[in-house]
C-alpha cells in the first residue's frame, strides 16, 4: 500500500514518517510541505536520520495524492480543506489528525468522505479513544449534580485551545448525558462570573515546555471525586494510530469514520 504524509516536515509528519519506515507491507509514496519549505528536497530517509529511501520532500500536494493509496495530513484547518478536495477528486484515502477546524472545515471532510474513505480523530491514540468511552459511560451514570470538569495540558507551541481531544472528550460527556455540548459548554473563566451554572461542562487549558498531551475528565460530586486521566509521553502513539487507520482504509467503503471504527471500539 502508498501512503503518503502532508506536513512531513512538521512534528507530528516526522513521526508518523518514521512510523512507516518501520512498518511492514506499506510503501512511503511521498512527503509533501509548504512551498518554500527548508526541508523541501531532502531525501525522506535523511529527514528522519534513516537510510535515504530515494523519495525527496516535495512541495507539490497534488503530484503526492496522484501517486498514493492513503495521505496522512497533521497539517493546518486551513490546508486540511483544501486536502479533502484533492482526497475526493483524485480518490485517495485520507486519515486526518488535524485539530481547531471550524465547521466548514469539517463539512470539507464530509463532503469527501462520500467520495473516499475519510478517517477523523482529534487523537489518534488507543488509549484516548478507551478514555472517550469511558467518559460517555461515567457521564451517563452519574447523575447531573456531579460537576463535569476537563482539564488539559500541551506544549508551548499548541495554537488551537481547548484541545481537540478535550472537545470530543467534552462531546463524549454530553452525549452521556443526552445534551448537546455547545449547549453546556464552559470553555474559558476569567472575573466575577458567578457560581458554576448547573449541568455545565468546564474546560481549563494548560500551555507549556514540552507536554505531548495529557487530559483529565474530572466528575465533582458532594462529597466525593472521580478523575479519568491520560497522559502521552510520545507521539509516536498518535503516529502509530495514523498508520494503523491508513492500512485500515485499503478496500473501505466510502465514509466518514472515527478511531473507535479503526480500532473497533464501537
Ligand atoms: P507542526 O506545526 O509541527 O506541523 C504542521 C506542518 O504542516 C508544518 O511542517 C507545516 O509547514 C506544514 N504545512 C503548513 N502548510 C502546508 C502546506 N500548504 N503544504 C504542506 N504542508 C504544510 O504541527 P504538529 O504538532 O505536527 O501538529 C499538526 C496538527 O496535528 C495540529 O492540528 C495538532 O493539534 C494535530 N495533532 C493531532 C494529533 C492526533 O492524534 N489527532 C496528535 C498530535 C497533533
Amino acid at each position: 500500500m502508498r501512503i503518503g504524509i502532508v506536513g512531513c516536515g512538521g512534528r507530528m509528519g516526522r513521526m508518523v514518517l518514521q512510523t512507516l519506515l518501520a512498518t511492514e507491507g506499506v510503501r512511503v509514496s511521498g512527503g509533501a510541505e509548504r512551498p518554500g519549505h527548508s526541508a523541501i528536497g531532502t531525501d525522506l530517509g535523511s529527514l528522519v536520520g534513516a537510510a535515504p529511501i530515494g523519495v525527496a520532500l516535495s512541495g507539490d500536494a497534488e503530484a503526492l495524492f496522484a501517486g498514493s493509496d492513503a495521505v496522512i495530513d497533521f497539517t493546518t484547518p486551513e490546508l486540511t480543506a483544501a486536502n479533502a478536495q484533492l482526497a475526493a477528486r483524485l480518490g485517495v484515502a485520507l486519515v486526518c489528525g488535524t485539530t481547531g477546524l471550524a465547521a466548514g472545515q469539517r463539512e470539507a471532510l464530509a463532503a469527501a468522505a462520500a467520495v473516499v474513505p475519510v478517517v477523523y480523530a482529534a487523537n489518534m491514540s488507543v488509549g484516548v479513544n478507551l478514555l472517550i468511552g469511558l467518559t460517555r459511560q461515567v457521564a451517563a451514570t452519574l447523575a447531573a449534580d456531579y460537576d463535569i470538569e476537563i482539564v488539559e495540558m500541551h506544549h508551548r507551541h499548541k495554537t488551537d485551545a481547548p484541545s481537540g481531544t478535550a472537545l470530543a472528550l467534552g462531546v463524549a460527556a454530553a452525549d452521556g448525558r443526552r445534551v448537546s455540548l455547545d449547549d453546556v459548554a464552559v470553555r474559558s473563566r476569567d472575573g466575577r462570573i458567578g457560581a458554576r451554572p448547573e449541568g455545565a461542562i468546564g474546560f481549563a487549558t494548560l500551555r507549556g515546555g514540552d507536554v505531548v498531551g495529557e487530559h483529565t475528565v474530572i466528575f465533582a460530586g458532594e462529597g466525593e471525586r472521580i478523575e479519568l486521566t491520560h497522559k502521552a509521553s510520545s507521539r509516536a502513539v498518535f503516529a502509530q494510530g495514523a498508520v494503523r487507520a491508513a492500512q485500515w482504509t485499503a478496500g473501505r467503503a466510502a465514509g466518514f469514520y472515527g478511531m473507535t471504527d479503526v480500532l473497533g471500539l464501537r
